[in-house]
Parts: C-alpha cells; sequence; structure tokens
C-alpha cells in the first residue's frame, strides 16, 4: 500500500503520524507525585476521562476503559459527547463483570431531566425492555453546596458553574476533617476528655480541597472561579494553543493557554495548587507543539507544578 504524501504545511493535518500517535483514547497517562496518582485521557472532540483511584472518583466518562470500571463514582461535567458518551457502559461494564455495588453518577442539576431521557432512551435501544429499564443512580448536583461522598465518609464534594458552549460544571473534592480548636492546642488529654464531657465543642470542621476538575470552560472562568487554586490538583482544559487563537477559543467556548497564563498572573502567590493538569488539547496539535507552546507561555514561577496530560 502507498500513503500519499503529507501537505507541504502539515501542522494541522489529523493525517500527520506524530499527531495520531495520541490519538488513541484506551492510551492512558499517568500523573504521579501529590497525595494521589490520576490516569486518563483527553483531547478535545475525542474523549475525556481522569481517574483518580484514591479518592474513587472518575471524572467525564468520554471513554470508558476497563480500569475506570470498579470506581464507584463518576462526575459527569456536561453533556457533551466527547465527556458524556461512555456513561453509562460504566454501569453496563459493571453488570457484566458482576460488580454488584451500585455506582453513583453525578450529574448537573440542569441537564438531569434529559440526561434520564438519554439513559433511558439508550438501554431500550439496547433491547431492554421498558416495563424492566431501572435507572441506575443518578444524583442531580445543584451548585456551590458542600455534599457528601457515596461510600466515603471522609470525602465531601462541590459542583461550581462554568461558561462553555452550553451548560457546564466542575467539581472540588475535599477531605473532610476535625481538627482540635486553636486555643485548646497543647492541653493535656486528660483536660481535653474533660472539657468534652462539660459539653465544649473542642474541635472544628476543616474542608481541604484536595482536587478540582474542570470539563471545558472559556478561560474567564479560572478567575470567576478564583477558589479553584486552592486545591492540591487542578485539572484544566487548554484546547487552543496558537497566538492567532485567542478568538477562536472564546468562539468556541474553550480556553486558551495565553488565558490560562493570564489567570495565573492575576493569581499570583493565591496559586496553591501543587500540580496543574492540563489536558483537552485540540487535535490538530503534535505532542512536541504542545509542549514547547506550554514550556515558552508558562512563567517560570509555575513552570514545574504544570503537567500536560498528553
Ligand atoms: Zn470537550
Ligand atoms: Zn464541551
Amino acid at each position: 500500500m502507498r500513503f500519499l504524501p503529507l501537505p507541504p504545511n502539515s501542522k494541522d493535518s489529523s493525517l500527520s503520524p506524530e499527531i495520531n500517535a495520541h490519538h488513541n483514547a484506551l492510551r492512558q497517562i499517568s500523573v504521579d507525585g501529590g497525595s494521589f496518582g490520576l490516569s486518563g485521557f483527553s483531547i478535545s472532540g475525542l474523549a475525556s476521562y481522569i481517574q483518580v483511584p484514591e479518592l474513587d472518583i472518575c471524572f467525564d466518562m468520554g471513554e470508558c476503559p476497563l480500569s475506570a470500571v470498579s470506581l464507584d463514582h463518576v462526575f459527569l461535567t456536561h453533556a457533551h459527547g466527547d465527556h458524556s458518551r461512555c456513561l453509562m457502559r460504566h454501569d453496563s461494564l459493571r453488570k457484566m463483570i458482576g460488580i454488584e455495588k451500585p455506582a453513583f453518577y453525578y450529574v448537573p442539576e440542569s441537564i438531569y431531566p434529559v440526561a434520564c431521557d438519554w439513559i433511558r432512551a439508550e438501554a431500550i435501544f439496547e433491547g431492554v425492555s421498558p416495563a424492566r429499564f431501572a435507572l441506575p443512580s443518578i444524583i442531580p448536583v445543584a451548585n456551590n453546596i458542600w455534599l457528601p461522598l457515596e461510600y466515603r465518609p471522609d470525602l465531601l464534594f462541590r459542583a461550581f458553574p462554568v461558561r462553555h458552549s452550553l451548560p457546564s460544571i466542575g467539581f472540588t473534592v475535599a477531605l473532610h476533617k476535625r481538627k482540635l480548636k486553636d486555643e485548646f492546642l497543647g492541653l493535656h488529654s486528660q483536660d481535653l476528655i474533660r472539657l468534652k464531657a462539660e459539653g465544649t465543642e473542642i474541635t472544628r470542621e476543616v474542608i481541604e480541597p484536595k482536587i478540582t476538575y474542570i470539563g471545558d470552560c472559556i478561560g474567564e472562568s479560572l478567575l470567576d472561579q478564583s477558589h479553584i487554586w486552592e486545591s492540591d490538583t487542578v485539572v484544566l482544559e487548554c484546547t487552543f494553543l496558537d497566538s492567532d487563537e485567542v478568538p477562536m477559543a472564546r468562539k468556541k467556548g474553550h480556553t486558551h493557554l495565553f488565558e490560562l497564563v493570564h489567570a495565573l498572573e492575576v493569581m499570583g502567590d493565591l496559586v496553591k495548587c501543587k500540580r496543574i493538569v492540563l489536558k483537552h488539547f485540540s487535535m490538530k496539535y503534535g505532542r512536541k507543539h504542545i509542549l514547547n507552546s506550554i514550556q515558552r507561555a508558562m512563567p517560570e514561577r509555575f513552570r514545574d507544578r504544570v503537567i500536560a496530560l498528553i
């Protein structure tokens, strides 16, 4: 078989083998370090899913590798197919494998009714009798409220709105603890036991944000929702990279690398994240182009914390 030569300017060509090499949605990229690892895949228009086994969570389900099937919580950010397509594949693979424990599927409140209609239609399309259809545990999630995670009393999560071409949310997952109030630090345990017995509240609630994940959003959302920079790890989309593509990013409801850099510069010392994981690059870029663009644009003070999921 003969292959046609690539056109002279092949940077944007999906025919380029250098580009195609990272377009396999089941080829996972792992990010280690920090207090937990994460792995997954995310290229705009193809698929996005990010698994965090230590937290028993998968963010988005644009593809469902077998490694995601045992995770008990799936957070869906929005309805675009590259983020949502395999939501129910996760449920059906669990049944095939014999996992009886129900998984929980957290979806934006605004799309909950159509999500239920879609899931029902998909099941009937696959031959399930309407009389026997049972909806899995689909949980509508309201914005800006800390909620407990099923099976995990140590964790809370909160959804927040972001701006995209259709309703879209981000999620923050946090450790939920109680710590001794400052005024009781240094007291002997017997004194603490006595105070507690007398009805004194000696502890306070602590919420430690561990990871924030945004599916798709415009650059302004990174400042509108400035709390995202308090999480240990933040996972963000960075669909467009080239200097002439800022208007394109805006038009399509996505973040441009320059807008991300702007948000980091505005936030400065308020960026507490230890890891800034970038994902969802346009499928027209090669790996080298992505890494070079980030290296060139990222201010030095943040460069060590930035990881491209590619
Ligand atoms: Zn997307
Ligand atoms: Zn989208």
